[in-house]
């Protein structure tokens, strides 16, 4: 899919949203929700994406929006630094399928990462056991503030 297009509330993250498909969520305020990649692309991947939103990116977001959308992107890495003490965190973006997006629902992935470990593959790979990714998140909610 382009950059260009109509949104699809048949996507993966609506269905989330709209709780008709599981996930291991992190935390929600009234602008975000922020849950565990089932793909995760090192231990602790969180995406976090806005909860009233038809933007399939970046560049379709509404401004006002793209600001509460990194307040929560910042309360969220903040929260997953504390709960793992990683070395560092990747925090990407990805805009169409050239780009690599494959969830055409705006979001932002925050990734822990530690000394000498690569990033793993982008959406694909192992998918993750769900009572461990539960576990993760209860971490990270623990240290929301
Ligand atoms: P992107 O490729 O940037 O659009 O990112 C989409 C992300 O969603 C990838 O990292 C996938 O691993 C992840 N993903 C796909 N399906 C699910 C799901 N049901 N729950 C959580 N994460 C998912």
């Amino acid at each position: 899919m382009s950059l260009d297009g109509t949104y699809d509330d048949g996507n993966i993250f609506a269905k989330i949203l709209r709780g008709e498909m599981p996930a291991a969520r992190v935390f929600e305020d009234e602008h975000v929700y922020a849950f565990m990649d089932v793909f995760p692309q090192g231990r602790g991947h969180t995406l976090v994406i806005p909860k009233h939103s038809t933007a399939r990116n970046f560049l379709d977001e509404e401004p006002e929006r793209v600001a509460v959308l990194f307040q929560g992107v910042q309360r969220v890495a903040k929260a997953v630094r504390a709960a793992f003490n990683p070395d560092g965190l990747t925090i990407m973006q990805f805009n169409g399928a050239p780009a690599g997006q494959t969830v055409y629902h705006l979001h932002v992935h925050i990734i822990p990462r530690w000394e000498g470990v690569p990033l793993g593959r982008h959406a694909g790979g192992a998918m993750a056991d769900m009572d461990e990714l539960k576990d993760l998140a209860e971490q990270i909610a623990a240290k929301i503030s």
